[in-house]
């Protein structure tokens, strides 16, 4: 049987929770930090630690069948790849940001002036969609320092929580554009049957990351109202208890409505509300 190649980053933001994902996804393996290859001992397939630049790459050429990067460094690289599905994590966006004295005041303002970025191509691309000529100087990093000593107007770098542009002195002015970790595959291949079953696998994962088990006890009499507030993933259980007004309900609802349910429930009667991670969700 075909064994497949999955590139993952090296060290860096994407490295642990890659790691972390392919593992929740039942997947044996060592992650040697000084190899650059690590065999999967209980599923056809062989981890790759490279750079995150050179995964597109690596998965275009076929080097890699699949791989798990940034959306940027996939723009940036301008490689034809499959996208198969998006992953949640490493979430940020490219933005411009000026100095906090700058008197750039509009996009159009960036005419003429000097932006340092380390993605140039994407930040070309934004500036002929918005009718702007700057002059773009491509760095390899420390990009935020570029304005202070003089080296530009501007910047256009990855920005998640925004602390590193505060303690340089600049301020976001622009999205150019936002990114999350992404695992991708070469074209055309992404129905093989091993492709398909790992995609399978960490849908399950990602589907019980979203999701919570949660186990109430509902007095009888609101029964109606409590159900009526959990989905389920067909419809909640509902178990009898020894006491015969009370009963169990059992059910699963997403992390996103989590505290409003709650409170709903609370209101309705339910008590003795646990909740309970979910490992994985088959559907
Ligand atoms: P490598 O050594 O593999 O080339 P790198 O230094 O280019 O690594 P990292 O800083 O580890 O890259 O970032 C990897 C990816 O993490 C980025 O391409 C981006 O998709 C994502 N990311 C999330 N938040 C941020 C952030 N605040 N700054 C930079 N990257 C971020
Ligand atoms: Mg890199």
């Amino acid at each position: 049987m075909k064994t497949l190649k999955i590139a993952i980053q090296k060290s860096g933001r994407l490295n642990e929770k890659s790691v972390e994902l392919l593992k929740n996804c039942g997947l044996n393996f060592e992650n040697y930090k000084s190899s650059l290859i690590s065999p999967v001992s209980n599923f056809p397939l062989e981890i790759l630690f490279l750079r995150d630049d050179d995964i597109p790459e690596y998965v275009q050429d076929g080097i890699a069948d699949l791989g798990i990067v940034g959306e940027n460094v996939i723009e940036e690289t301008e490689v034809e790849v499959a996208y198969l599905q998006r992953l949640g994590f490493g979430k940020c966006s490219l933005k411009i940001a000026i100095p906090n004295n700058s008197d750039i005041g509009s996009l159009a303002a960036l005419n003429g002036k000097a932006i340092a970025t380390t993605y140039p191509v994407i930040l070309n691309k934004y500036l002929q969609n918005n009718n702007i000529e700057a002059d773009i100087r491509t760095i390899s990093g420390s990009v935020e320092i570029s304005p202070g000593l003089g080296l530009s107007d501007a910047i256009c770098d990855l920005v998640s929580t925004g602390g590193t542009l505060k303690s340089n002195g600049l301020m976001p002015f622009a999205d150019v554009m936002s990114s999350e970790a992404v695992l991708i595959g070469r074209k055309g291949e992404e129905n093989s049957d091993l492709i398909q079953e790992l995609i399978q696998r960490v849908q399950s994962v990602l589907r019980a990351k979203e999701t919570k088990y949660v186990v109430l006890n509902a007095p009888k009499a609101n029964l109606d109202a409590i159900t009526a507030l959990l989905p389920g993933v067909k419809s909640p259980s509902v178990v009898a208890l020894a006491e015969s007004d009370w009963v169990a309900v059992h059910t699963v609802i997403p992390e996103r409505d989590f505290w409003d349910r709650i409170s709903q429930l609370k209101q309705a009667g339910a008590q003795g509300i646990v909740v309970l991670p979910i490992e994985k969700i088959i559907i």
